[in-house]
């Protein structure tokens, strides 16, 4: 199936993604952006999605992200990727008046949502199944930069197990395009900038581990993150520096968002299914790579997600 065969000869097309965009995200939109505008000259093409970290300064026309706009605007195709409509933020209205909304994801707690739904939990990253639904020959080392940067954040540079033989073949055909790989996977995954180490340093130190040493904890509340200048954006990594540790099945990392309002992140060795437990505080995500926003005290949400994550080692 080729994307552009859905898209048809709309005049007006806009692509998005979730709220607090990771690197799939802002590589998947950026990389759907840059290919319609190749591949529908005369149409009018719009992205919109909260401002993506300064790391992917790297992608080319991130500048033409849409941060303030006015959601009266309907447009013929909408095209929602790596998240269901709730989590497209201020672009949700621009979704549901849409004549026509596709919805491309990966997560396995997406049951889809409106008109055209391509929904592949198996792919490692929405930026690999997009490689799928393009046109090979229309593809140029922007699109191809985009794509490649979702591929190796949701795989942790190839490293994950979400990581299948068309993941590496998808790659493979990617840094064909010459752009400097090593480089962009330095600069956009393993660079930290002080304050980030900083407060990693912090969140490691005060992390917590419980249920026989298996599930490990920690939190960083706003004054931390008053303290040491940083935005929730700064916090990527923590929970997978959690899951390091040796004899670790699960690791949670919480940061405040509000007054008794928490974002959790969870991930998971393959034991324990962390979707399933996001999902039943009404999130979402995959089996070993999960979050949720949860209310009440820090002390409160680890409890009740233990529940969930003893059933599942047993120790329920
Ligand atoms: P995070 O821990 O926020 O990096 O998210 C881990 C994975 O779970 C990513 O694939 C997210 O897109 C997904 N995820 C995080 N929060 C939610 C949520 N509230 N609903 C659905 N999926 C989520
Ligand atoms: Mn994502
Ligand atoms: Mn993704």
């Amino acid at each position: 199936m080729r994307l552009i065969d859905e898209v048809g000869n709309a005049a007006s097309v806009a692509v998005s993604g979730h709220i607090r965009p990771d690197g799939d995200c802002v590589g998947s939109v950026m990389g759907l952006y840059l290919y319609l505008k190749k591949e529908m000259p005369e149409a009018e093409i719009d992205v919109y999605l909260d401002k993506p970290a300064e790391i992917f300064d790297c992608i080319s026309h991130i500048e033409d992200i849409k941060l303030e706009f006015n959601t009266d605007k309907i447009y013929d195709v909408f095209i929602a990727l790596d998240c269901a409509d709730d989590r497209l933020g201020n672009a949700r209205p621009l979704f549901e008046k849409a004549h026509k909304r596709i919805n491309i994801d990966h997560h396995i707690s997406n049951q889809g949502c409106g008109d055209v739904r391509i929904i592949e939990p198996d792919r490692s990253s929405t930026a690999e199944l997009l490689y799928d639904l393009m046109a090979p020959e229309m593809l140029d080392v922007e699109i191809a930069t985009a794509l490649y940067i979702g591929i190796i954040h949701d795989t942790g540079v190839l490293r994950y197990s979400n990581t299948s033989p068309r993941t590496l073949q998808v790659a493979s055909e990617l840094i064909k395009f010459g752009f400097d790989f090593s480089d962009i996977i330095q600069k956009t995954f393993y660079e930290k900038t002080y304050v980030q180490t900083q407060i990693m340093g912090r969140a490691v130190l005060e992390s917590v581990r419980f249920m026989h040493n298996r599930c490990i904890v920690s939190m960083v509340s706003r004054r931390m993150m008053d303290f040491y200048q940083v935005t929730p954006q700064d916090l990527d990594g923590i929970v997978n520096q959690l899951l390091s540790v040796k004899g670790v099945e699960c690791a949670i990392f919480m940061y405040e968002t509000g007054t008794l309002e928490y974002k959790v992140s969870m991930r998971s060795g393959g034991k324990v299914d962390v979707a399933a437990v996001a999902m039943r505080f009404g999130g979402g995500g995959h089996v070993r790579a999960a979050g949720c926003t949860m209310n009440g005290t820090y002390h409160d949400n680890i409890n009740n997600l233990s529940i969930g994550i003893a059933e599942q080692l047993d120790l329920a």
